[in-house]
């Protein structure tokens, strides 16, 4: 052990650790690919679903234990990104994040800015800038590395505190999350943050105020809802936002933008906390409240068919593999690592301009494919 220690201390020392590799070069990462076809249909409005660390072998382990089935079957186009950021070939939650809403390849623990740390553009900023209602909604606190990547621009995902002042200078018209504690009980300074959004128009509730279920939506104001003070629970301690903070959104911006159309970040976060544990039930309790808010959503994109839901994930998270001597319902589980892997991620796209989402590419493509099927231009 000790010789090993040192055998790591020497690689470092030298350059080589990963954490210490330079920027991957610039050449290696291809500029946006051609559209693969022509859109027939724009959707009005776009989902993404980001089920954090949720790689192959999670969908595979979720999928048995719920009876060898998952809403996810139900996707008619399917594909493989790319995920290394540009500081290392395992990327973590902020770059990945980064590269989906701003399409560009940065370094870990960067929120919204490129390698030199200046703001990129998102595509939920973007979307406010044409008139679409926006939404954001995720299983841990509303400021963590990949909700937060879509809304703030700061130099390290562990600034929370500077990251939910973004809510604050952004239009954003909807968020649903934990970390109640980085608006209104904050130690930079003595800001209430969830005032300030009340003033600028906001209805805000809480977790200690009435149940997410319970709020009388009004269309006319934006609407901000806090889950927890802090990280919320596990699905298995209780926790049950995430289908019905879904159903709330959907309802609420097709409401507050019928005319434009929106733009929603749903995240399952915790799929990636149940990597980072080597615990396979965490993984799979986690995997199956993400599909079951998948559902939900493909419920009101059935309905709706001016939607179109991308469903992919940031990277794989502990290297999670079924092993031999597993059973559908009682996975043996084995680990590589307890962090994240540089494995190919798959993506899903369901409604008008899934068939954008086919093919192998680079992470920034679901940015670049999201935004031509809005029909953005570069302005
Ligand atoms: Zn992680």
């Amino acid at each position: 052990m000790i010789k090993r220690l040192w055998f790591v201390f020497l690689i470092c020392s030298v350059g080589a650790c990963t954490s210490r590799q330079p920027a991957l070069d610039a050449a290696v990462v291809p500029p946006p690919a051609t559209p693969p076809v022509l859109l027939e249909k724009h959707p009005k409005n776009v989902i993404l679903m980001i089920g954090d660390g949720m790689g192959i072998s999670q969908i595979t382990a979720g999928m048995y234990y719920n009876g060898n089935r998952l809403n996810l079957e139900e996707f008619p186009v399917v594909g493989l990104h790319k995920p290394y950021s540009s500081s290392n070939l395992i990327t973590d939650s902020a770059a990945g994040a980064t590269a989906f809403a701003s399409g560009i390849k940065t370094y870990n623990g960067a929120i919204g800015v490129s390698p030199d740390t200046s703001a990129v553009k998102t595509i939920l900023e973007e979307a406010e800038e044409h008139g679409l209602a926006t939404g954001l909604v995720a299983t841990s606190t509303i400021v963590h590395a990949t909700p937060a990547a879509f809304i703030g621009h700061v130099s390290s995902r562990n600034k929370m505190e500077e990251i939910a002042e973004s809510f604050v200078e952004t239009e954003i018209d909807l968020f649903i999350g934990g970390g109640k504690k980085y608006f209104s009980n904050r130690k930079k300074d003595k800001r209430d943050l969830l005032k300030e959004l009340a003033t600028k128009g906001y209805y805000i509730s809480d977790y200690t105020k009435e149940p997410l279920t319970e709020i009388v939506l009004d269309y006319s104001k934006n609407l901000a809802y806090l889950t927890d003070e802090d990280s919320p629970k596990t699905e298995k301690q209780g926790r049950d936002f995430l289908k019905p903070a879904a159903q709330v959104a959907t309802n609420f911006l097709s409401n507050r933008s019928r005319e434009k159309g929106f733009f929603l970040m749903i995240e399952g976060a915790q799929i990636d906390w149940g990597g980072h544990a080597n615990n396979a039930d965490y993984i799979i309790s986690e995997m199956i409240d993400f599909d079951e808010t998948i559902g939900a959503v493909l419920d009101f994109a059935k309905a709706d068919k001016e939607t179109l839901i991308v469903v992919t994930a940031d990277h794989e998270t502990g290297g999670f593999a079924i092993n031999p001597g597993s059973t559908m319902e009682k996975i043996k589980s084995g680990f590589t690592t307890d962090y994240h892997t540089g494995t190919l991620i798959p993506v899903f796209a369901y409604g008008p301009g899934a068939d954008l989402f086919s093919g192998i590419y680079e992470n920034t493509e679901i940015y670049q494919r999201m935004k031509l099927a809005f029909g953005f231009r570069d302005q």
